[in-house]
């Protein structure tokens, strides 16, 4: 029987879940619980530099609320442990696997003060200036190795990559990717703190954490034979990699802080809804294999195959993802979508009114929750609008019939007590009959009086049943003095 599937997600808590970490994090789930495997969460925090206090609590907060539980971790031992990279340093297991390379000729110590270091020849390697390490500490014998350990000098541990031949791995994605090794930098293992860099403490975590499949951002992707080269130099099977394809913003730029929703943390506080930005961030690089894009993560796990992630950057649209939320609040049990809605509700209206009939009629109209206050504000004031807004081609209304209409229901709305929204539908269908009317060519206008708007989240009758009879009159006397111009 085949091995089973173990994966892990390893974030560095430096900030907020970005949505590229989110995605990395999901498919690791959606890979593991497709076949029944284990989803592992090991906390890398190595580069004590970039650590950032409360960091590990998004993390938590971030897999709990969308559902990404984990079957290991820091806080749930599955017998790998410790998760947590700090802690892992403290057993040696860093050290240890790092001197047996140095035994193999396959790493070594270096010594070389930060004066000597800046002498070196620097290349730009994916934007960022690096120096190419000259191997001058290779040459050192066993014995000056051991005076100056034994004098406490400080020192790193380099890999040790020949400048002949060529390494080769392979990338789910990508196929097989040759580099010439010549171009491979004699990188850090061990730094001068003793902590790992991430380029070694991934390889030994992952192998001795048992992980099957590595999935991650293809940032990673050229430092991916250095690390097949590391796992051949202990002779450990090298797991699957999956490298993800870069998620840009509408200007296929790189999806930063800038665009102003490159954090999970971003899109709550924009008002989307958890479900909808794991369904969306499921198909940024992912496509099923029918046209369906609206998926529980029940019907992820069921249908995700990673052999159909795609490898061209994914387009983070976010005019697709307030459609997607929109589907998502429609569907919402009512009650849920009220206690989402009321804080909203109540900050947008200041007047009293019956919120959960407000409630009932903006669910359908809204994409993300701050819409709301947009589509209620004209309850509490009536805005200023322009009478051109009284004419509608299709309803057959203009100035001039909406000021003989609303001056004929006027009295009718005046002697009308009860100001239900059935009460006032029924009075006002009569009046439609009697005349011989359209419906449209009576509502347009009392809609638009007591509005003000283009759009509303109800008809003529349910927001005059909201504002009351006073404030309903006083509206369509307005509009009977606007359109008497
Ligand atoms: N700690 C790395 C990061 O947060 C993880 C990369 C990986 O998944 O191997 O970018």
């Amino acid at each position: 029987m085949a091995e089973k599937i173990r994966t892990r997600y390893a974030p560095s808590p430096t900030g907020k879940m970005h949505v590229g970490n989110l995605r990395s994090a999901l498919y690791e789930f959606l890979i593991a619980k497709h076949d029944g495997g284990v989803f592992m969460l090991r906390i890398e925090d190595t580069d004590q530099e970039r650590f950032v206090e409360g960091a590990t609590d998004i993390i938590y907060r971030t897999l709990e609320a969308t559902g990404l539980k984990h079957d290991e971790g820091p806080d749930k031992d599955g017998g790998y442990g410790p998760y947590v990279q700090s802690e892992r340093m403290k057993t040696g297991i860093y050290m240890k696997y790092a001197k047996e390379l140095v035994e193999k000729g396959e790493a070594y110590y270096c010594f070389c003060d930060k004066e000597r270091l800046a002498t070196l020849k620097t290349e730009i390697v994916e934007g960022k200036e690096i120096s190419i390490y000259d191997k001058h500490c290779l040459s050192l014998t066993k014995e000056d190795v051991e005076k100056n350990l034994a004098e406490g000098k400080p020192y790193v541990i380099r890999q040790n990559i020949p400048n002949e031949g060529t390494t080769t791995f392979h990338d789910e994605l990508y196929g097989d990717i040759t580099v010439e090794n010549a171009e491979l930098d004699d990188m850090i293992l061990i730094k001068s703190d003793g902590f790992p860099t991430y380029n070694f403490a991934n390889v030994v975590d992952d192998h001795t954490m048992n992980i099957t499949h590595v999935v991650r951002g293809n940032e990673y992707l050229s430092s991916s034979p250095k690390y097949v080269r590391l796992y051949n130099a202990f002779g450990w099977e090298v797991p699957v990699y999956i490298h993800l394809p870069l998620i840009t913003d509408e200007n296929h730029k790189k999806l930063s802080k800038r665009s102003g929703h490159s954090s999970f943390e971003d899109l709550l506080e924009q008002g989307f809804v958890t479900e909808a930005i794991v369904n969306y961030v499921a198909l940024l690089g992912w496509s099923p294999e029918d046209n369906n894009e609206i998926f529980s993560l029940d019907e992820l796990i069921e249908k995700f195959d990673y052999h159909r992630i795609s490898k061209s950057p994914a387009v983070f649209d976010i005019v697709k993802l307030k459609w997607m939320n929109g589907e998502y609040i429609k569907a919402m049990d009512f009650d849920k979508f009220y206690e989402t809605a009321l804080p909203y509700l109540k900050k947008a209206l200041k007047k009293d009114y019956d919120l959960k009939k407000i409630a009932k009629m903006v669910q359908t109209r809204i994409e993300v929750f701050p819409d709301i206050a947009g589509l209620v504000d004209f309850l509490d004031e009536l805005p200023d609008y322009d009478i051109e807004m009284f004419t509608h081609k299709k309803m057959k209304t203009n100035a001039e019939t909406s000021l003989a209409v609303l001056n004929e229901v006027l009295p009718i709305l005046e002697a009308q007590e009860n100001y239900s929204n059935d009460a006032l539908y029924a009075v006002l269908l009569k009046y439609v009959e009697d005349k011989g009317y359209k419906n449209g060519y009576v509502m347009w206008p009392i809609r638009t009086a007591v509005s003000g708007k283009q759009m509303t989240p109800g008809g003529a009758t349910e927001i005059m049943e909201l504002l009351g009879k006073d404030e309903s009159l006083k509206r369509i006397r307005k509009g009977i003095e606007k359109l008497s111009g």
